[in-house]
């Protein structure tokens, strides 16, 4: 296990705006203790943070947020906590994709490639993936009507979801980010100048999770995809699609192991 810190940031101690951010980080931290003292509890009887029903974070979205894009965790440590999953990489170069054990790097000028297990993430979710349920969609669907047949398909709210949908799209639009140099820029600005992409009947796979709304600051909520093409060529973070038809498979888990960043943000 490596060593945790919490972030620690500069505070003037004047400005409300400053207090209230501050509030909600402690917030944060709060959870992040409740979480970590969850896995531990569970950790006591039968289950660890390897195991295979546990979500795997580092950091959280709003250190990335914040302009949190340093590198503190190897993809070679991250394939030890799961096969599937997103997150990105050291300086905010692109969104990753992990399918099948496998990671993919899609960058914001659309090229993909393969991730060096030398290369570091400041921000990434992985769980070990083992379809639970298997639904067929055969008509076709926007994101809004997609996410409310989910919606209806997992009424659990206060788990997290884990998706692989294999799918044929007839419109999909995704996005990649700009590599950063530091200081880093918070994540608003950066994603002012994200790349999108569109492909049309197109064939893919999608890594995807749906977080809790009681987990709001550590991950994004609700439903959070991100795409490869078939070929592996293109991809990125989705940001709207027209589903046709598609294989979905869920893994559903209840434990969820954060680790904090080591860096200042
Ligand atoms: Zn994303």
């Amino acid at each position: 296990m490596r060593k945790k810190t919490i972030p620690a940031r500069a505070s003037s101690g004047q400005a409300r705006a400053d207090t209230c951010r501050a509030m909600r980080k402690n917030l944060n931290v709060l959870l992040s203790f409740f979480f970590l003292s969850a896995v531990f509890l569970l950790s006591g009887c039968c289950h660890s943070a390897n195991t295979r029903d546990t979500v795997f974070q580092t950091s959280t979205l709003e250190a990335l947020m914040e302009g949190g894009y340093e590198g503190t965790f190897t993809f070679g440590e991250l394939r030890e906590h799961g096969d599937t999953g997103l997150g990105t990489f050291q300086d905010l170069d692109g969104e990753m994709v992990a399918i099948d054990g496998q990671f993919f790097q899609v960058r914001a000028d659309g090229s993909v490639h393969t991730v060096m297990d030398s290369a570091t993430t400041p921000f990434a979710v992985m769980t070990f993936f083992e379809a639970e349920k298997t639904f067929l969609l055969d008509s076709p669907m926007d994101r809004g009507e997609f996410e409310q047949y989910l919606n209806n398909l997992l009424p659990a709210e206060n788990v997290i979801y884990t998706f692989r949908i294999e799918g044929d799209f007839s419109y999909i639009k995704t996005r990649s980010v700009p590599k950063q140099t530091k200081p880093y820029p918070p994540l608003k600005d950066v994603i002012r100048k994200q790349t999108i992409f569109e492909f049309r009947d197109s064939k893919g796979s999608i890594a995807g999770f749906r977080f809790p709304d009681v987990m709001k600051g550590l991950n994004s909520t609700g439903y959070h995809f991100h795409f490869l093409t078939e070929d592996r060529r293109a991809g990125g973070h989705v940001l709207e699609y027209t589903i046709k038809n598609a294989v979905i498979s869920v893994d559903t888990d209840s434990a969820f192991f954060l680790l904090l960043p080591e860096s200042k943000i």
